[in-house]
């Protein structure tokens, strides 16, 4: 969730001392992946991230595609085709913050640009379910959307139009394909349990509780051995990881102490693992060192 209020103190990152470093995707499976941008936009970088040093924060809402040998898969299907009636209804607090749908393009616009047809998405994953990673859920007719255990729970209850974050019509148009899962796989790299989703180490979800309680991120091997994890909304920026430090704004974090922990734990992560690429959702600079999806 990108606005939120400004909220009470968070308690202190503690950062692991040690983190079982086990480089587990050496075998997996490496597929393509590229980038599909539907909002950017050039930002104060104190805006993404508390901390006061100068510089620009290249804010982005974008979609993650892997092409694997099983199908099409999306991470984060962002703007729907319904982006401008999702905002007008969202109530006017959401639209001073995130402005209108001209800045904005859906996602099956964007695939179609790039020469990639939205029925042969077959698979969609989420890092959590705000309203700006499921908008386009309802637009990938063909795709199973697996979601974590946790994260169904929390917004079960929800029925709001715009409910702790959630847009909760988003997760009702894909309900009938949707699937849950469990983190029951091995620890990795100081991940508490995995998911592998295809059974070949291609994509496997990890456990990063906090922004939401079933928030996840995705480790994901591309072509030539490089590695990438997309860690979602836990900081909105690759200097929170680094510093590390909290969001400036955190009203949407549901559990400060639990978020707390799994920025100390990225922030481990990419002390250890310096050679995977770590992606948080809204970070413009870190995913645009994914080839941007194109047409052949
Ligand atoms: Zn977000």
């Amino acid at each position: 969730m990108v606005f939120a209020l400004v909220a009470c103190a968070p308690p202190p990152i503690v950062v692991p001392d040690a983190l079982v470093v086990e480089r587990t995707q050496r075998s997996a499976r490496e597929v393509e992946l590229c980038v599909l941008f539907q909002e950017t936009d050039e930002r104060p970088s104190w805006q993404g991230v508390a901390d006061t040093a100068p510089g620009t924060w290249s804010y982005a809402i974008a979609s993650i595609a892997v092409k694997h040998p099983a199908g099409l898969l999306i991470i984060d299907p962002a703007f729907g085709r319904s982006i401008a009636d999702d905002l007008h209804h969202a109530g006017p607090v959401v639209m001073t913050v995130m402005g209108d749908e001209r800045t904005k393009t859906p996602l099956v616009n964007v695939m179609e640009a790039a020469g990639m047809k939205p029925t042969d998405v077959r698979y969609a994953v989420l890092t959590h379910s705000h309203w700006d990673h499921t908008g386009a859920l309802g637009d990938l007719p063909s795709a199973r959307v697996l979601v974590a255990r946790g994260e169904l729970t929390w917004v079960s209850p929800f029925t709001g139009f715009f409910d702790h974050g959630v847009m909760t019509h988003h997760l009702k148009r894909a309900k009938e394909n949707m699937f849950v899962f469990d983190f029951k796989g091995p620890a990795i790299d100081g991940f508490a349990g995995s998911f592998d989703v295809f059974g070949d180490g291609a994509v496997v979800a990890v456990p990063l509780p906090g922004h939401t309680p079933g928030s996840t991120a995705f480790l994901v091997r591309g072509k030539g051995g490089v590695t990438y994890l997309f860690s979602g909304d836990t900081t909105w920026t690759s200097r929170g990881v680094v510093l590390p430090a909290h969001k400036t704004l955190r009203a949407f974090d549901s559990d400060l102490e639990a978020l707390s922990s799994s920025i100390g734990l990225l922030h481990a992560f990419q002390k250890n693992r310096p050679d995977v690429k770590v992606m948080p959702a809204h970070d413009g600079a870190a995913l645009s060192a994914l080839p941007q999806c194109a047409a052949p």
